[in-house]
C-alpha cells in the first residue's frame, strides 16, 4: 500500500473509533421505522428508505439509485432497493449488501422494554432489527460517513446496498435488483454480506446448504373421539411419519463436509397446523412440515424421494392418504474458499480484531446464495451476537465500530 493510502486509512480508523454517538442515534431512527412486510402486517421499508436516502445526502454522496420494486400490498405501493457508491481511484467496488426489512417483534412480554424504541445498556443496543440487518447498515454506514467527511478517495469504489424483502424471499429485494440492473456487479468486485457471524469475528461464511422445505398433509376420517374404530385417525398416522422422518433420513443421508456447522445434512420436523377443534373430535386430517439443510452432494430429489417413500409406508400402515409438496427450495450455494478477497478479509479481520477467522459453511441461508448464484463471489461475514428474530435482540456497540474498520481495511485494500 501507498504511502498516502496507509495515511488517509489510518485517518479512516481514527474517525472510525468516535462513532459511539453516531451508531446509537442511527440504531434508534433506524429501529423506529419498524421495517415490517406486508407478510407481517407491515408497511415494508419506504420510510426507513427515505430516512437513509436523507442521511446519505447529508454526507454529501450524489450517486445514490432507487430501484423500487412494485408492491400493492403496501400503502407506498413501493418495495425500495438503494444503491450508493463512493467513488473511488479504481473502478473495483468493494460491494457492502444490507437489509432494511425486520421481523416481527413475537411476544411483547418477552421483550425487557419496548422493541421498536432502542435501548442502551453499556455496550449493548437493544430493539428489533439492531443486529438483524442493522448492524450492516450502520457499520457500512459509518465508513461512507467517514470517507466524505475526511474527504478521501478510497483505492476501490465503495457500493453499498439496502435491500427490500430479505426475510420473505427476496423477490422485491435483491432479486429484482440483480434482474433490473445486473450490470451493476461485476466478476472482479469484492462482495461482503454482513448477515451472518459469531461473536467472535472469526468465521466467514463460504457455503450454504440446501435448503428444501416440505409440506406433509395426512388425510384419514374424521369421528366422534368416543368411537374411534369409526375413523382413521390422521394426527396419529402423521406422528408416526414424523418419528420415521426424524429417525430413519440421518441414516440414509450420513454424509458429512466438515466445511460446515453442523458437518451433515439435517431434518427437523418443525411447524404443525391446528387440527381438529375439539378436543372430543379425531382429527380427520394433519398437517405439518419438514426443515431439510442438506449438503451441496446430495440432490434434493433423493431427499424427496426418501421422504415420499418413508411417508407413504406409513400411511399404507395406518390406513390414510398422503400429499408432499415442496413449499420452498433454494438451491446450495458456495464459493471458493481460498479466493484472494477471502485472504484480505481474513488479513482485515486479523488487523482489527487480531484473530485469525477461518472459512465456514452453514444450514441458513443469505442473499450470498443470488450473488453466488450469478458467479459473484459473496462473502457472508460480521462480528455478531446472533439475537436476531429473538426477544431482546441487541447488538455491540464495539462490534459495529470494528465492523467497520474492517471494511476500511478491506476498502483501502492494505494487502494488495
Ligand atoms: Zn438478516
Amino acid at each position: 500500500m501507498s504511502q498516502s493510502a496507509e495515511y488517509d486509512l489510518s485517518r479512516l480508523l481514527s474517525l472510525l473509533k468516535t462513532g459511539e454517538q453516531r451508531i446509537v442515534d442511527w440504531q434508534s431512527a433506524l429501529t423506529a421505522t419498524r421495517a415490517l412486510p406486508p407478510e407481517h402486517g407491515g408497511e415494508g421499508e419506504f420510510a426507513k428508505a427515505a430516512w437513509l436516502e436523507e442521511l446519505l445526502q447529508s454526507f454529501g454522496i450524489t450517486d445514490c439509485r432507487r430501484f423500487d420494486a412494485i408492491d400493492n400490498r403496501v400503502s407506498s405501493g413501493l418495495r425500495p432497493n438503494i444503491v450508493c457508491r463512493i467513488p473511488g481511484q479504481s473502478q473495483k467496488t468493494l460491494w457492502i449488501f444490507s437489509h432494511m426489512d425486520v421481523v416481527g417483534a413475537g411476544d411483547l412480554n418477552a421483550w425487557s422494554s419496548d422493541p421498536w424504541k432502542v435501548r442502551r445498556q453499556g455496550d449493548l443496543l437493544y430493539g428489533r432489527g439492531v443486529e438483524d440487518n442493522q448492524q450492516g447498515i450502520v457499520s457500512s454506514l459509518l465508513l461512507a460517513h467517514a470517507l466524505m467527511s475526511l474527504k478521501i478517495t478510497p483505492s476501490q469504489t465503495l457500493g453499498l446496498v439496502f435491500m427490500a424483502d430479505e426475510e420473505c424471499g427476496n423477490h422485491y429485494g435483491l432479486d429484482y435488483l440483480l434482474k433490473t440492473a445486473p450490470e451493476l456487479f461485476s466478476d472482479n468486485d469484492c462482495y461482503v454480506v454482513p448477515d451472518f457471524g459469531q461473536p467472535g469475528a472469526d468465521v466467514i461464511e463460504v457455503a450454504e446448504k440446501t435448503t428444501l422445505w416440505l409440506k406433509v398433509t395426512t388425510t384419514g376420517q374424521q369421528c366422534h373421539a368416543s368411537t374411534p374404530e369409526k375413523g382413521r385417525n390422521a394426527f396419529v398416522a402423521a406422528s408416526a411419519m414424523v418419528l420415521a422422518l426424524h429417525k430413519e433420513l440421518p441414516a440414509l443421508f450420513p454424509q458429512n463436509d466438515r466445511l460446515f456447522s453442523p458437518p451433515h445434512s439435517t431434518f427437523v420436523p418443525s411447524r404443525h397446523e391446528p387440527n381438529a377443534q375439539a378436543i372430543n373430535i379425531l382429527p380427520g386430517s394433519d398437517t405439518f412440515y419438514l426443515d431439510c439443510r442438506i449438503l451441496p452432494a446430495i440432490s434434493p430429489q433423493s431427499v424427496l424421494a426418501a421422504v415420499t417413500q418413508l411417508v407413504q409406508k406409513t400411511a399404507c400402515d395406518f390406513g390414510v392418504e398422503v400429499t408432499i409438496s415442496v413449499e420452498n427450495e433454494q438451491k446450495a450455494s458456495s464459493m471458493d474458499p481460498c479466493h484472494p478477497h477471502v485472504l484480505d478479509l481474513q488479513k482485515a479481520i486479523a488487523a482489527v480484531y487480531g484473530t485469525k477467522a477461518r472459512v465456514g459453511g452453514v444450514g441458513g441461508g443469505t442473499v450470498a446464495a443470488l450473488l453466488r448464484d450469478r458467479g459473484l463471489p459473496a462473502m457472508v461475514w460480521a462480528c455478531l451476537l446472533n439475537t436476531c428474530h429473538s426477544p431482546d435482540e441487541h447488538a455491540s456497540i464495539s462490534a459495529i465500530q470494528n465492523d467497520s474498520c474492517v471494511f476500511a481495511h478491506l476498502l483501502m485494500h492494505a494487502y494488495a
